[in-house]
């Protein structure tokens, strides 16, 4: 093959979602595996909802992610400038060919005109389009309503009764009538051209060979290809890759949960839990296996195995395979991670000591197992810090232990053993609470259960000895003091 140019141009709209993500991991892998050259350009011209900071959020969760491009905004190249409000002068002569030729054409109409055709059309259960009432307007026509300050579009020209084809990787042959099309706007009024214009002048210009896009893209295409031809470029292949849909099989949206990476970073997903989940999206590679690294994927990445039908997020799934990854992360990185968190709940001060990040690295190592996403640190871990306990009030166990008729007395035992050490260790702890347990004549639940709910306020939680030895004896005897007082 040769050099495989790939791009993903994002329209600065709004925060990358998911499925721009996966559009843009897709031709990450594809440009990857065949050791071909990954462009990234931003779609502009959209003048009032474009904006800078949105640019910027999207590079920066492309970066996040691990993605690198090898053209483009930021890196530059010999095809810029990437964006399209800084290439209109391009654009220019391509319009200007298309009038000459007669392939495309002013029009006048106004709004209220087009209202009204679009009406009609849909009272009479047609296909609301433009019914080329400007095609042929003559040179005194234009004249005149220039005059009386008309700002004319420019219109692509569609040809009559032509069957226009796609022929898609992903989806395979598929067919439009240019007679559903009508004559579409190629530049708007104010001088700014419009997508389906722009790019294809920018896939083209740019020598983009495969144009992999979400499904949404498809019906665009027909009007792309006419341009193609119209000023004899080089078709590239296209790849429409299906939708993405929530559980419930609707397109995936806000009511399914997060859509956008950055919500994704900030709840504690990795990127590569995000990458390799977003990968499986639509495509698999051969056998049952589900864990891959980015170069994993580019390496067996291939539109054969892209699926035609639409992809399904599976919130759980993206769970699993989080917490895989951060379960096989270094518990350092995994602890660094997890203390904003922790601070952002009031847990943790700003500037934790060397001590301290040592006995937070403790702390973190009793849940790294548990951790689906790192948010969640401060519910599992809010056992380790500060000197009250408060009773979960939802914990039914939790409330039927401390109502046990041994429990104070347990509590009790156990605080007098406590006071009576100023350090321990795992196997001090273990020993303390067995005597507690012979001398109140209780086991079990009863015991452990009790002590567990006395010193956390909880049920569940983190390993009971751990809690115990992190907490040391100072903070369980004034936890347990407080928890006697209140019963
Ligand atoms: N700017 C378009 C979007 O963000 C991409 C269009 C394309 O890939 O052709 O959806
Ligand atoms: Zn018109």
């Amino acid at each position: 093959m040769a050099e495989v140019r790939v791009r993903f141009a994002p329209s600065p709209t709004g925060p990358l979602h998911i499925g721009g993500a996966r559009s843009a991991l897709f031709n990450w892998l594809f440009a990857r595996h065949h050791h071909g050259i990954m462009v990234v350009r931003i779609e502009d011209t959209d003048l009032d909802r474009s904006t800078r900071a949105y640019e910027e959020l999207i590079l920066e969760s492309m970066r996040w992610l691990g993605m690198d491009w090898d053209e483009g905004i930021g890196v530059g190249g010999p095809n810029g400038p990437y964006r399209q409000q800084e290439r209109l002068h391009l654009y220019q002569p391509f319009v200007e060919q298309l009038l000459e030729s007669g392939q495309a054409y002013h029009c006048y109409c106004s709004e209220e005109e087009l209202d009204a055709e679009r009406q009609k059309l849909t009272a009479q259960g047609q296909t609301p389009r433009y019914l080329g009432k400007c095609r042929n307007l003559s040179q005194q026509d234009r004249e005149e309503k220039c005059a009386v300050g008309r700002k004319p579009v420019v219109r692509f020209r569609v040809p009559e009764d032509t069957l226009l084809v796609v022929d898609d990787m992903v989806r395979g042959r598929v067919e439009f009538e240019s007679d559903g099309i009508g004559d579409f706007i190629i530049v708007k009024s104010d001088g700014i051209p419009t997508y389906n214009f722009a790019v294809v002048l920018d896939d083209a210009l740019m020598n983009i060979t495969h144009i992999l896009r979400g499904e949404e893209h498809l019906s665009n295409t027909p009007r792309q290809l006419l341009i193609y031809q119209a000023l004899n470029f080089k078709l590239p292949r296209f790849a429409h890759i299906s939708l993405i849909l929530g559980e419930d099989r609707s397109k995936m949206s806000k009511r399914h949960g997060a859509t956008s990476v950055v919500q994704y970073r900030d709840q504690g997903y990795l990127p590569e839990a995000l990458v390799n989940f977003l990968a499986l999206l639509g495509w698999s590679p051969e056998g049952e296996k589900e864990i891959y690294t980015a170069e994993e994927l580019a390496q067996l990445f291939s539109l054969e195995r892209v699926s035609k039908s639409p992809a399904v997020f599976n919130f759980a799934k993206l769970k699993w395979m989080n917490a895989h990854y951060i379960k096989e992360a270094p518990l350092e990185d995994i602890t660094k991670q997890c203390v904003p968190y922790l601070q952002k709940a009031g847990l943790v001060e700003a500037n934790p000591s060397p001590q301290q990040w040592m006995w937070l690295e403790q702390v973190v190592a009793t849940s790294q197992e548990k951790i689906e996403y790192l948010a969640q640190a401060p519910e599992l871990l809010q056992a380790f810090f500060g000197e009250t306990v408060i009773l979960d009030q939802s914990d039914e166990d939790a409330k039927r232990v401390l109502a046990l008729e041994t429990s104070p007395a347990v509590i009790a035992a156990f605080l007098t053993k406590v006071q009576e050490v100023s350090e321990w260790d795992g196997d001090l702890v273990r020993q303390l609470i067995k005597e507690v347990g012979k001398n109140v004549g209780v086991k079990g639940k009863a015991l452990f259960m009790t002590v567990r709910v006395a010193v956390s306020g909880q049920s569940h939680g983190p390993d009971l000895n751990a809690l115990l030895v992190l907490l040391g004896p100072t903070l369980v005897a004034k936890r347990l003091t407080n928890m006697l007082a209140s019963l």
